[in-house]
């Protein structure tokens, strides 16, 4: 009898546990079930009018371990660009360059910005810089006032919705990686490296990022597993005892399993399980949140809009966090006096924008480029998509709450959540790439689940810190 594993979700996480399973084994089936068209989640990539976008700015980073960086380049058989980041920040009405510079630092800032933050780094001699009770207080204690109220402040609202009192300690040291002014300038002298500089490159497909998503699953179905596309799990009995569990589809189909690894949003797969979990873990799962987000993207009568990947938006005055043209990323073919777009407007989905028209989106989004120094684009035409649970909220509950659901669900003996959403985390794409490996070395050709070995690697997952 031939061991049956089911997989939920044909992100990065759940396609390279699939593939990583198939290369280690030869006698399991595998399924994979995936809610949309395509595989990638996220990351995937999607053609309009003859241009191909991504889901926001997307990227692979130069942090991605140097043997699986190896392993995707080899899968994308040439085409993996190492291109040079060339993006800006639109702080106080100036652009400065992102990664930061020296000189645009010393002077391209407005001046009271740069005496703050020197007064604030010959501060930081005397500040304790050990993480505080909130977003707020640690960033403060490791950036002083000037960078954090000014530039990361109004930023981590605009992103996850909270005012930084309000957020967790644990997003500053998850997300911020610059999280004191000596690192900060690290960094930025890191620049002067040129292209060789860690901070100065990324890595991307030539046909959009999505493509590290598309030939993981074609390898993955010429190994022999099937992927569902435009098929949601709707219900799940879970494998336990030795007995199969079941996912239930929104095809009607009902999908017997040995073994289930789920990467969809925590949230949902705790709504899913069957029989219905304790009210505590229910009421857990409810008090999480997750961001979410729309983007406006453009068709722009013009050959190149602006010579940069990206443009940063920190500031509460303007709708969207970031701008990006995704032709200054892979240099893809496209029509010739065409170019494209992507603005990037973070919010809830129980937010009135979320519910806006369309042509009421582009009129935001136009009414606050207008706000900077950015031509106007000549629109030829545009589009709008939505995306739910693109961030989690850490919010001062979120990690109690996660913790009635990680007993739970670390008491099931059969079924591993994983992935940015099976986690709750913020974490890049290689971050995600490499827990799918790592679940796939706990997994033996029986099925057995090494849980000391997977305790191990969650304590590497809880050192990740994200790139931007
Ligand atoms: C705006 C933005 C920009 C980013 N930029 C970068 C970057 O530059 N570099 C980088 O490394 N990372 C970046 N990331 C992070 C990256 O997108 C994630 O790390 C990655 O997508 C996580 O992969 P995953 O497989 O864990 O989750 P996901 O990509 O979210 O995949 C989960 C999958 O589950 C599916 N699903 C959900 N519910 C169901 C259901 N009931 N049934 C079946 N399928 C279901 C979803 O459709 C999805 O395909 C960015 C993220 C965002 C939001």
């Amino acid at each position: 009898m031939r061991s049956k594993v089911t997989i939920l979700g044909a992100g990065p996480a759940g396609l390279w546990t699939a593939l990583s399973l198939l290369n280690k084994y030869t006698d399991i089936d595998i399924t994979v079930i995936e809610k949309e068209d395509v595989p990638g989640g996220i990351t995937a990539s999607f053609q309009y009018r003859g241009m191909i976008f991504d889901y926001g700015s997307h990227r692979l980073h130069p942090a991605t371990d140097p043997e699986l960086l190896k392993g995707i380049e080899d899968m994308l058989d040439g085409d993996l660009l190492k291109r040079p980041r060339n993006g800006r920040i639109w702080l106080e009405g100036k652009f400065i360059s992102f990664p930061l510079k020296p000189l645009d630092l010393l002077f391209n800032l407005p001046f009271s910005f740069s005496f703050g933050v020197a007064v604030d780094s010959l501060q930081s001699i005397f500040r304790r810089k050990k993480e505080g009770s909130s977003f707020e207080d640690t960033l403060l204690a490791g950036l002083g006032k000037t960078i954090s109220s000014r530039f990361y402040f109004p930023y981590a609202k605009k992103l996850w919705g909270l005012p930084p009192l309000e957020l967790s300690p644990v997003q500053a040291r998850k997300r911020i990686a610059s999280g004191s002014i000596g690192k900060m300038i690290k960094k930025a002298l890191s620049s002067l490296k040129g292209s060789s500089g860690e901070t100065g490159i990324f890595y991307y497909p030539r046909l959009g990022f999505g493509q590290i998503a598309e030939v993981t699953a074609a390898s993955i179905k010429k190994k022999g597993a099937r992927i569902l596309y435009n098929v949601e799990a709707t219900a799940v009995t879970i494998p336990a005892n030795g007995r199969q569990g079941v996912v239930v589809t929104s095809s009607g189909e009902r999908i017997d399993t040995d073994f289930l690894f789920t990467t969809i949003p925590v949230t949902e797969f705790i709504r899913l399980l069957q029989p219905v979990p304790q009210a505590s873990v229910i009421e857990a799962s409810e008090g999480l949140s997750f961001r979410s987000m729309i983007f406006c993207i453009l068709e722009v009568k013009s050959s190149q809009y602006t010579p940069y990947d990206a443009h940063y938006f920190p500031g509460a005055d303007i709708c969207f966090s970031r701008l990006s043209e995704p032709e200054n990323y892979s240099m893809a073919e496209k029509p010739a006096s065409r170019t494209g777009l992507c603005f990037e407007i973070p919010c809830s989905d129980e937010d009135d924008i979320w519910r806006l028209g369309n042509d009421d989106i582009l009129d935001m989004v136009l009414n606050d480029l207008r706000k900077t120094d950015l031509p106007k684009p000549e629109i030829a035409e545009f589009t709008i998509r939505r995306k739910k649970n693109v961030y989690p909220v850490y919010d001062h509950d979120f990690s109690s709450r996660l913790e009635i659901i990680e007993k739970l669900l670390g008491s099931l003996t059969q079924t591993i959540s994983l992935g940015r959403q099976g986690l709750f985390v913020h974490d890049n794409t290689h971050h995600t790439i490499e827990m799918g490996i790592a679940a796939a070395d706990c997994l033996s050709s029986e099925l057995h689940w090494d849980k000391k070995k997977w305790a191990d690697y969650r304590e590497l997952f809880d050192s990740h810190v994200v790139v931007d």
